[in-house]
């Protein structure tokens, strides 16, 4: 690591994508930049690492670009929070709102043992709807959801007081 490098550097903001009126944050920059992504996915591990999981969640679809470098970087295996539809086999769904309408997400039934100690990933926190619905789902099929991480979170919007797990992100705005 290279503790003076700010990794802000590496995420721009894109105005008005995907409506008008609203800022997006891409990670894409990151991801592409070998050292950066390196050292960001190491610093991200190192927060999760102290919360001792069995196992990380990642949410479709930039969830899982964080969760698979992390899982593999921490000896862990992943399960896959997805968009209905997606996977095979016995699932199970959770329907929630959000500020203009509904989405879903679905994991396998079998994917988490009772009780196994599981960290969900995605790449940014904003409202905090998508990952309180993805805790409840994970608490659904008997997940003990030990923490959240994520690498931008969008303070001013609040969703971490949404959240009733330890929360950790690498990169904040304010
Ligand atoms: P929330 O449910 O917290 O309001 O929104 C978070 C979800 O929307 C995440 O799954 C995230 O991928 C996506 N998202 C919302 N805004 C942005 C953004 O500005 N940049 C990126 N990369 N993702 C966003």
């Amino acid at each position: 690591d290279n503790p003076a490098l700010d990794l802000k550097r590496y995420i721009r903001g894109i105005p008005d994508f995907p409506k008008p009126g609203i800022l997006f944050y891409d990670i894409s920059t990151l991801l592409r930049d070998a050292d950066a992504w390196q050292i960001a996915t190491a610093r991200i591990a190192r927060a999760v690492a102290a919360w001792q999981p069995d196992i990380l969640a990642g949410i479709e679809s930039r969830g899982f670009l964080m969760a698979a470098p992390l899982a593999t970087r921490l000896g862990l295996g992943l399960v896959m929070l997805r968009k209905p539809g997606k996977l095979p086999g016995e699932t199970v769904t959770l329907n929630y709102d959000l500020e203009y309408g509904s989405d879903s997400l679905q994991i396998q039934a079998d994917a988490i043992k009772p009780g196994q100690r599981v960290v969900v990933v995605d790449d940014l926190l904003a409202t905090g709807g998508t990952l309180a619905a993805s805790i409840s789902l994970l608490r659904k099929v008997g997940a003990e959801v030990v923490g959240a991480s994520m690498v931008i979170e969008l303070s001013f919007l609040g969703g971490r007081s949404r959240l009733d797990v330890p929360v950790h992100t690498l990169l904040t705005y304010d």
